[in-house]
């Protein structure tokens, strides 16, 4: 069996925001040479996610919009995690939109189902995050 394992580092400049990384765990999965197996892809912080889903904008907008009513970023005195920081929302964000992501790999490609795109979720950004793909198969 072989096995494969790398971080991509990603630094999103706004406080929240979606990235699409299919393109990066498509070049893991062909870095590693793995053609039947797993690929798991996870966030490696807490305020940080990652998930699949359509590469819309408008779905990223509602998404946006239906996390902060579930929890807002304001007013930050309202929860008892910010002291010394502001980012108890995130963790929260985080919570909902999930940690990981696993996607079956099949005849060397990433077996998706119609429409499916990874994505690296950020919720308290602005600075250097890691996110963990491994690979097993043969
Ligand atoms: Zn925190």
């Amino acid at each position: 069996m072989k096995s494969f394992r790398k971080e991509l580092w990603f630094n999103v400049p706004a406080r929240r925001g979606f990235v699409n990384i299919t393109r990066d765990v498509e070049a893991c999965l062909k870095e590693s040479g793995v053609t039947e197996g797993l690929c798991l892809v996870n966030a490696m912080h807490i305020t940080a996610s990652v998930f699949i889903n359509d590469d819309e904008s408008g779905l990223h907008h509602d998404y946006e919009v239906w996390l902060e009513k579930l929890a807002p970023h304001e007013p930050v005195s309202g929860y008892r995690h910010n002291v010394g920081e502001d980012n108890a929302d995130a963790h929260m964000k985080r919570q909902i939109m999930g940690r990981e992501v696993v996607v079956a790999i099949t005849e060397g490609r990433l077996d998706f189902g119609t429409w499916e795109r990874i994505f690296y979720g950020e919720f308290d950004g602005r600075r250097k995050k890691r996110v963990l793909v491994k690979i097993i198969g043969e």
